[in-house]
């Protein structure tokens, strides 16, 4: 089976249906990892799309906050307007599908999806040390996380070794295949659809192949500007549009 998987796509319509563009034909289903809105100018476009392609949604803290489920108060403010801006909205149906989206980890066939992490689906993944806490602790081998919108992930090995799975792809489409080792466990990040934080304003996403055991990381240009634009006549705040080219 592979199975794309999508994370962090935060309203971003242009990015999605680019990535989509070009995962089409390589993949059976759609896993997505939470985060569907928050930050970007089309909420409702975004989960319209996403409800009707994946069978398996996990909640995001944004899509929490965007929904009502919590308040967002811990939000920093340009993140705390966009959630109110959203959830205003949002239509009835797409509030309802964002209330009853179910919190991770959920298992699929054998592994594991959270937004989070295993233990805490609000903990950020982002360093070795909450890592190796979390693959230690993991019931699973294999688990796909976001939250951070840092493409990449780690991986223990049977030996005992650590590594943070890091790489540079500068062309677009596949950037980097992982063959997955026997006995190791995985902590797999697609990266973020619509607002990556890694430096590479591209969209990310990835595709699993559980028959093959490998991940492979893409990134795609998209049309950005278009996206700005829409932000922009939105009213949303303006160091969520410039943070966007950065990818910061
Ligand atoms: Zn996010």
């Amino acid at each position: 089976m592979r199975y794309l998987i999508l994370s962090d796509i935060h309203s971003n319509l242009e990015a999605l249906e680019k990535c989509l563009e070009v995962a089409r034909g390589r993949y059976d289903e759609t896993l997505c990892l939470g985060d569907v809105v928050g930050y970007g100018p089309d909420p409702n476009a975004a989960v319209d799309v996403v409800r009707n392609m994946a069978p398996v949604i996990i909640r995001g803290n944004h899509d929490k906050a965007c929904c009502g489920i919590i308040g967002g108060e811990d939000f920093n403010p340009y993140a705390r307007m966009a959630t109110i801006w959203t959830r205003d909205q949002l239509s009835v149906r797409n509030l309802a599908l964002l209330r009853n989206l179910p919190s991770g980890p959920v298992d699929v066939n054998g592994f594991q999806l959270v937004h989070g992490s295993p233990q805490d689906e609000d903990e950020y993944l982002a360093g070795p040390e909450e890592a190796m806490d979390a693959l230690l602790s993991m019931t699973s081998s294999f688990a796909l996380f976001g939250h951070t919108h840092l493409q990449g992930g780690f991986q223990l090995n049977a030996d005992g070794f650590f590594q943070i799975i890091r790489f540079y792809g500068l062309r677009d489409g596949c950037v980097f295949t992982l063959q997955l080792e026997e006995g190791a466990r995985y902590l797999i990040n697609p990266g973020s659809v619509g607002q990556p934080r890694d430096r590479d304003w591209r969209a990310a996403f990835a595709i699993f192949d559980s028959d093959r055991r490998r991940v492979e990381y893409y990134r795609t240009s998209y049309d950005l500007p278009r996206t700005q634009a829409k932000m922009r006549q939105a009213g949303l705040p303006e160091p969520l549009i410039t943070r966007l080219e950065f990818g910061r």
